[in-house]
């Protein structure tokens, strides 16, 4: 069977053929490639070609596809049932570490998925703070619970608009919507509702509207005004978790958020996701407090075995190290390449997640994301994916190395990349 072809069939049981929209190339256009297995750096389609893959299940694949190590423990986890509804040592031990890899997160709750993850730390910032407003930044994307599926207003305070069809106004009249890297709109927001904000929630390096990183001063400035304003500041780190380094960006920048939310990396490719932080703040989510959580399949146990072994593999020495080496050279090299074929490019990249933006410098927000090239990202994408690399389908999407891609597997990049651009000049 061909790509084609199950896609076609696909549709006609699944809405637009896919089960999240981004994975149907609408932005990109074309036939998206139906996927029969992966190991390493490598994805093979159902046509039984094989592509390198840097879309990495969109970030959790940080250690390689189907890594002997995870595949063992999963398999262990397995043949002792699947799921049990109470507790189990396995996610105890899970919390134990990600309380330890992560100082700020002194408790932490193990939940199913990224989006349940931030949707459970706003409600707790809210019941926390007793307070309803909250602030997101344009083009960060925090999964699609009704409150934060919101896009910028016309103004400042003007609070944001339902971002999809089904959200009523009401559910996101208590988001405002601000650009990212841009503290004197915050702060004005501050001056102006301070009191009833209950939290600001943020990509710390932003991945949803391709990678954008925080200015100098940014996410300083966001600590301060939550501290002065007694709101709590959210890092969602359910991308950048031990994957922009092995603290997450907090690490980093040595900011320490009062939430951080989780996901992708901490279950190895099953899924999980994590809320978690200050202590004081933690005990009030039920059965100790008044703000309800809960899930059928949170903590799973299979889950917890692929995280676990994910956490130990990348606590390894060098593992960051090599990680970040790697995708600094793919970012350079494809840089160099470009600057080669008379391309305009620029390319970022920090820990094992990177941007390649078809524009002139390296954008700072949504809106220079929004000015870049997307038609020429679109031919690329198409030529590499052609010479067998597999990039997010996407002109706003990050991307993702893992500590699978090898020497010989970037020179193979460089040498799809080399002819890719020649599509693009
Ligand atoms: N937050 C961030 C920063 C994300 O990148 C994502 C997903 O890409 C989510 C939340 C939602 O996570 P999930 O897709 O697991 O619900």
């Amino acid at each position: 069977m061909t790509n084609q072809e199950i896609f076609q069939r696909a549709q006609q049981t699944i809405p637009g053929g896919v089960n999240s929209p981004v994975r149907a190339f609408k932005s990109v256009g074309g036939t998206p490639r139906f996927i029969a297995k992966a190991n390493g750096a490598y994805i093979w389609d159902i046509e039984g070609k094989q592509y390198i893959d840097y879309l990495g299940s969109w970030g959790p694949a940080i250690v390689g596809h189907a890594h002997p190590e995870v595949l063992a423990a999963v398999q262990e986890a397995a043949t002792k049932g699947l799921s049990f509804g109470a507790p189990t040592e396995g996610e105890v031990i899970l919390a134990e570490k990600i309380c330890e890899l992560i100082p700020s997160i002194e408790q932490v709750r193990l939940v199913s998925s990224g989006t349940e993850a931030t949707m459970s730390a706003i409600r707790l910032a809210r019941g926390a703070t007793g307070r309803n407003k909250i602030i997101k930044f344009e083009g960060c994307y925090h999964g699609h619970s009704d409150s934060l599926l919101v896009k910028a207003g016309s103004g400042l305070l003007t609070f944001g608009n339902p971002s999809s069809a089904g959200v009523p106004q009401e559910f996101v009249s208590h988001t405002i919507v601000l650009p990212f890297n841009n503290l004197e709109e915050v702060k004005k927001a501050f001056a102006e509702v301070g009191q009833d904000i209950a939290c600001i929630i943020v990509e710390p390096v932003a991945g949803n509207m391709n990678l954008v990183k925080p200015q100098a001063g940014f996410l300083e400035g966001l600590r301060e005004l939550c501290t002065q304003y007694g709101a709590l500041l959210i890092f969602d780190e359910v991308m950048t978790g031990f994957r922009a380094g092995p603290k997450g960006v907090q690490g980093l920048t040595n900011i320490t958020p009062d939430l951080t939310t989780l996901a992708k990396v901490i279950g190895g490719g099953m899924p999980v996701g994590a809320f978690g932080g200050r202590q004081d703040i933690m005990q009030q989510i039920a059965p100790l407090g008044a703000v309800y959580q809960a899930g059928t399949l949170s903590g799973n146990p299979v889950s917890v075995a692929a995280g676990l072994k994910t956490l130990e593999i990348l606590s390894r020495p060098g593992f960051y190290d090599v990680l970040s080496k790697t995708t600094t050279e793919l970012v350079n090299g494809l840089s160099d390449l470009a600057r080669q074929h008379n391309v305009t490019f620029s390319a970022d990249s920090i820990g094992g997640m990177f941007g390649i933006y078809f524009r002139e410098n390296i954008p700072t927000s949504f809106a220079e994301v929004q000015q870049s090239n997307i038609q020429a990202f679109n031919v690329f994408f198409h030529a590499m994916l052609d010479e067998g690399v597999h990039l997010a389908p996407s002109a706003f999407e990050a991307g993702f190395v893992s500590a699978s891609h090898t020497e010989e597997i970037l020179a193979k990049t460089f040498a799809a990349a080399d002819k890719a651009f020649v599509t693009v000049a």
